[in-house]
C-alpha cells in the first residue's frame, strides 16, 4: 500500500505516528455523498470517531453535518466550520453545562436518552427563554450482530429509552413547553456488516413512527444512527465501504412520509481506512514458546485491540506485506510473533501469532485501518509523548 518513496520518508521520521491518507478519505467521503444524495438522505459525521482537524475539514467540505457526544465536540464542530444547524448532540450523560452550551449555540437537535433528560433540557431552555429541538433516542432492542462490547441497541445497554417507556415520554413531551419534538433517533451498534440488521432496524423505525403519529405527533426526522462496518481484514482490496448497498437498504425498507427527512450518523465507515499507525520495532525477543515483536507504539496510541478485542492487519512495511503470495515470492522467512507495545500492562498486545517476515530492530510496522477510534483515544499513561500525525507531502 505504501510506495518506496513514502516508506523512505517514514524512515526519516520519529515514530510512532498516524499517517493520514487524505486522498482516500476524500474518495470515501465522495462515495458516501454520492450514494446518500441519490435518496436525499442527510449524513452527520460522528466526530468521536476522529476529530483530527484535517479530517474534520475534509468531512465538512462535503457538506455533512456533525454528530457530537459532548459539549466540547459541539464546540469543535462549530470551530471547524460545521453549520450550527447541522450539529446534533447525543450522549447518555449530558451535563447541565454541556446542555447550556448547546442551547447557546443553537444546535439543530438534542438526541435525548431518557425521560429525566427531557425534563432537564426543558428547564434549562425555559431559563434561557428558548425552545430546544429534541429527538428521542429509542432503544429498539435490535441485535446488531457485532462484538458485544460495541452493541448499543439491546435492552441490557445503557443507551436510549426502552419502548415500554414511550408512554412516559409522550407524557413528558406534552408537559414540556420549551421543547420542540422533531424526531426519533436510533443507534444500535458499531462495525455492523450484516445488512439484514439494518433491515430489522427499518422495520422497528416504521412501527415506532406510526405509533408516534397515532399519539398525535408529526415526526419530521427519522435518524437511524450509524454503525456501518469496514473491512479490517482487507484494507487494500476493500478500502471503501459499500455505501450504495447500505443506503439502498434504508431506501427499500424505511417508510418515509412526505416532508420527512432521513438522517444518518456515520463515523467509522468514513474514516477507518484513511489512517495507519506507523511504528518501529524496538526489540525482538525470542522466547521458548513465543516470539515477541516489541514496538514503540502501544495501547496509549491505539487501544482498540486491548479495549474491544479488535483486529487490525499488521504489516512489516520494511519487508513487504505480512502474509500472502508477494512475501513468499521474495523468499522471505516467515515467523510468528506476538506484536506488543512498550506499556506496562500485559494486555498491551496488538495481536498474537501474527505471521510476518523475519523482523529486526528498526523495521517499520504498519497497523492498518486505524482511522476510527484510534488517535481520538490516545492517552499519556506511562507519561508517553503525544503521538504525531503525518500527512502526504
Ligand atoms: C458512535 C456513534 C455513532 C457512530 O458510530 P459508527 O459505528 O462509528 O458509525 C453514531 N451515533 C451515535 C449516537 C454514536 O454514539
Amino acid at each position: 500500500m505504501f510506495n518506496s518513496d513514502t516508506i523512505s520518508r517514514f524512515q526519516q521520521l520519529e515514530t510512532p505516528f498516524y499517517y493520514y491518507d487524505i486522498n482516500l478519505l476524500k474518495q470515501t467521503l465522495k462515495a458516501c455523498y454520492d450514494a446518500s444524495s441519490k435518496y436525499n438522505f442527510h449524513v452527520h459525521y460522528a466526530m468521536k470517531a476522529n476529530f483530527n482537524p484535517k479530517v474534520l475539514e475534509a468531512v465538512q467540505s462535503f457538506g455533512f453535518g456533525a454528530d457530537s457526544v459532548s459539549g466540547n465536540e459541539v464546540k469543535a464542530a462549530i470551530e471547524n466550520g460545521f453549520a450550527h444547524d447541522k450539529v446534533v448532540f447525543a450522549g447518555v450523560g449530558k451535563s447541565d453545562k454541556e446542555i447550556n452550551y448547546a442551547l447557546d449555540t443553537e444546535i439543530f437537535c438534542f438526541n435525548v436518552e431518557s425521560v429525566q433528560e427531557l425534563t432537564i433540557i426543558n428547564e434549562l431552555a425555559k431559563a434561557k427563554g428558548k425552545t430546544a429541538r429534541v429527538a428521542i433516542r429509542i432503544n429498539p432492542n435490535v441485535d446488531a450482530k457485532t462484538h458485544h462490547f460495541i452493541t448499543t441497541g439491546l435492552e441490557e445497554n445503557k443507551f436510549g429509552v426502552d419502548t415500554w417507556q414511550l408512554p412516559n415520554v409522550v407524557e413528558a413531551l406534552n408537559a414540556c413547553t420549551n421543547l420542540e419534538f422533531i424526531g426519533i433517533h436510533f443507534h444500535i451498534g458499531s462495525q455492523i456488516t450484516d445488512m439484514e440488521v439494518f433491515k430489522n432496524l427499518c422495520e422497528k423505525v416504521n412501527v415506532l413512527d406510526k405509533w408516534f403519529e397515532e399519539q398525535g405527533f408529526d415526526i419530521k426526522v427519522l435518524n437511524v444512527g450509524g454503525g456501518l462496518g469496514v473491512d479490517y481484514y482487507n484494507p487494500d482490496t476493500n478500502s471503501i465501504p459499500d455505501f450504495e448497498a447500505y443506503f439502498k437498504v434504508f431506501a427499500d425498507n424505511l417508510t418515509v412520509k412526505a416532508g420527512q427527512e432521513v438522517h444518518f450518523e456515520l463515523g467509522r465507515a468514513l474514516v477507518a481506512q484513511c489512517a495507519t499507525l506507523i511504528s518501529r520495532v524496538l526489540y525482538v525477543k525470542n522466547g521458548l514458546k513465543k516470539n515477541f515483536l516489541i514496538l514503540d507504539a502501544g495501547m496509549t496510541e491505539l487501544i482498540r485491540p486491548m479495549l474491544y478485542q479488535a483486529y487490525h492487519q499488521i504489516d512489516n512495511i520494511s519487508k513487504g506485506l505480512d502474509h500472502g503470495p508477494s512475501t513468499m515470492d521474495h523468499g522471505l522467512e516467515m515467523t510468528k510473533y506476538d506484536v506488543v507495545g512498550p506499556i506496562c500492562e500485559s494486555t498491551d498486545c496488538f495481536r498474537k501469532d501474527v505471521v510476518l517476515p523475519e523482523s529486526f530492530r528498526g523495521d517499520l510496522v504498519a497497523i492498518r485501518t486505524a482511522g476510527a477510534y484510534g488517535e481520538v483515544m490516545v492517552s499519556n499513561y506511562n507519561l508517553r509523548d503525544r503521538v504525531q500525525s503525518v500527512y502526504p507531502e
